[in-house]
């Protein structure tokens, strides 16, 4: 997006993000996977963002790249991903990796990964894991401490207390996803950045920690990037969504205006697929794959799959167009010509 749409007081600007995967045969690079391709975007205080779009969309690299956890094959090739901290920006990507993983990491910008569930210690009790946690930022808390530090936390989540006295298997899936989201708030975090926090876990489970979430960033004034494939969570979580395909952003806008009225081709056909109440139809996908990443097509990326696909669309890369206050589609069907 154009500079003049950073504003002042956004908690978290991402400008002009370029990066992906540099796949390397014996030692040399043989292929760049260009998984986020020039994305800006800002995130203000108390409002949840939603980043969506197909499985290789880039949405998770751009989750990665906005944390600040950069490890090969991951590479950024340009842009900056700025955090207020205190009354200043700092530049995550340019920061030092231990400031942030010391000072930055948890206790200003926390990240919920992919199939939460799996990454707790099988070897400690839960109650190990939170103390190394509080240990690793300085915070010396005893075992007795801990139980009153994590209680407001569990209970938002409904984890019962003496669940911090178990081993990971001996908790259901739920309940251990459950637990790795109240051991990312543990420190309020200004940001909270949640990659598919609920895919792996039932229908119900998901309604009642999408449900918890949205309350404890309301409760705490705190903002949120929600990354998932599934337009059902966003429908539920977001106040804005920001829509990608093949690396770049499509279409943004206020979540209520972007799911009434779609405008990007590619943003229509994923919203008709969200399955309305009492609907008993078998709603149709996405004709044809997205793009290979190492080889995009020109212009606009989408052209191959898009109904209404112009000869300038297989030529041009479409620009982002603000067709309202806020509301932005990158589309040559939106381009005064
Ligand atoms: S720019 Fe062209 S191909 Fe791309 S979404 Fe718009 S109409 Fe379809």
């Amino acid at each position: 997006m154009p500079e003049k749409h950073l504003e002042k007081d956004a908690i978290l600007k991402v400008v002009n993000v370029d990066g992906g995967y540099v796949i390397r045969y014996g030692g040399r690079p043989v292929k760049f996977i260009h998984a986020v391709d020039n994305v800006s975007l800002e995130l203000y205080p108390n409002r949840i963002v939603g980043i969506a779009g197909e499985s290789g969309c880039g949405k998770s690299t751009l989750a990665k790249i906005i944390y600040g956890a950069i490890e090969p094959p991951l590479e950024v090739k340009q842009g900056s991903v700025l955090l207020k901290v205190s009354e200043e920006y700092e530049d995550l990507l340019k920061a030092d990796r231990a400031y942030v993983a010391k000072e930055i990491w948890w206790k200003v910008i926390s990240y919920i990964p992919q199939n939460s569930m799996n990454v707790l210690n099988p070897m400690k009790k839960i109650r190990d894991s939170f103390i190394e946690t509080f240990k690793f930022h300085g915070m010396a808390v005893d075992k007795k401490e801990v139980t009153k530090y994590i209680s407001e936390v569990f209970s938002t989540f409904g984890v019962p207390v003496d669940a911090i006295n178990a081993y990971p298997h001996q908790l259901s899936g739920g309940m251990r996803q459950r637990i790795v989201i109240s051991l990312s708030l543990l420190f309020d975090p200004k940001i909270v950045l949640a990659d598919e926090p609920t895919t792996a876990v039932d229908v119900v489970t998901q309604l009642g920690i999408l449900t918890s979430l949205k309350e404890w960033q309301r409760e705490k004034k705190s903002s949120m990037i929600i990354v998932s494939h599934d337009m059902g969570v966003h429908a539920y979580m977001d106040d804005e969504v920001v829509i990608m395909y093949a690396g770049n952003i499509v279409e943004r806008g206020e979540a209520e205006d972007v799911f009434n009225d779609p405008l990007h081709p590619y943003t229509k056909i994923l919203i008709s697929s969200l399955i309305k109440k009492g609907e008993k139809t078998i709603k149709k996908g996405i004709a044809g794959s997205p793009p290979d990443l190492s080889n995009p097509p020109p212009g606009c990326r989408f052209h191959p799959r898009c109904p209404f696909a112009m000869d300038i669309c297989r030529r041009e890369k479409p620009p982002s167009i603000e067709v309202e206050k806020s509301r932005f589609v990158a589309c040559w069907l939106y381009a005064k010509r």
